[in-house]
């Protein structure tokens, strides 16, 4: 099971796990209260809550965006940054208005595992480093996209990435190689 209600997240992750068969949460489930401290801790309370309601080897990820010039700001709080109901657009138009063109951005993925039948936990990092764009390019991706410079690929916005090209450097990207390496998946 892949803990989340998020689609995109969804794709992504099904683009980098095949030989898997990933299942969402269930429509109108509840999502567990993040309140941990940590891109890990985070994911960990998301792949134990999905574990509990499925019965099956469940991963979860934490993930967010993290400004320089903001001391790391928003971090955690990336989904919510622009208030309780924003969406992406919002959290996109806040990033742009606090920042410069050049900034450093880092993203970065926690990814936690848990399996109900062995009681293994474990929980892997990956991260990104960027810069924020002049102005808010491509339509690709999800979220901070449009503004994030790769420094894997210069000159292009995450956002105007393919799949394959943002999944080859993407913070999410590098935290499943992890986990995959750790589980012996390759
Ligand atoms: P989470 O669902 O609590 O992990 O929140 C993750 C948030 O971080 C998303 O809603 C986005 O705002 C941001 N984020 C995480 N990964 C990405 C990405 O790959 N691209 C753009 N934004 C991302």
């Amino acid at each position: 099971m892949l803990a989340t209600h998020n689609e995109h997240k969804l794709s992504e992750f099904a683009r980098l796990l095949p030989g898997h068969e990933l299942v969402g949460l269930p429509a109108g489930s509840e999502a567990p209260v993040e309140d941990g401290d940590s891109f890990a801790a985070n994911a960990l309370i998301k792949a134990r809550a999905g574990a509990a309601i499925s019965d099956l080897p469940t991963v979860a990820d934490d993930s967010g965006i993290c400004v320089e010039r903001l001391a790391g700001a928003p971090g955690i709080f990336s989904a919510r940054w622009a208030g309780e109901q924003c969406d992406d657009a919002a959290n996109l138009k806040k990033l742009i208005d606090q920042t410069e063109p050049g900034d450093r951005l880092e993203y970065i993925c926690a990814i936690a595992y848990c399996d109900p039948q062995s009681g293994t936990e474990q929980v892997v990092e990956g991260s990104c480093l960027g810069i924020r764009a002049a102005e808010p390019r491509g339509s690709g991706g999800f979220g901070y996209d449009p503004a994030f410079e790769p420094v894997g690929a210069p000159g292009q916005t995450m956002a105007e990435l393919s799949g394959a090209e943002k999944d080859r450097i993407s913070h999410r990207g590098n935290a499943v190689r992890e986990l995959s390496e750790l589980l012996g998946d390759r």
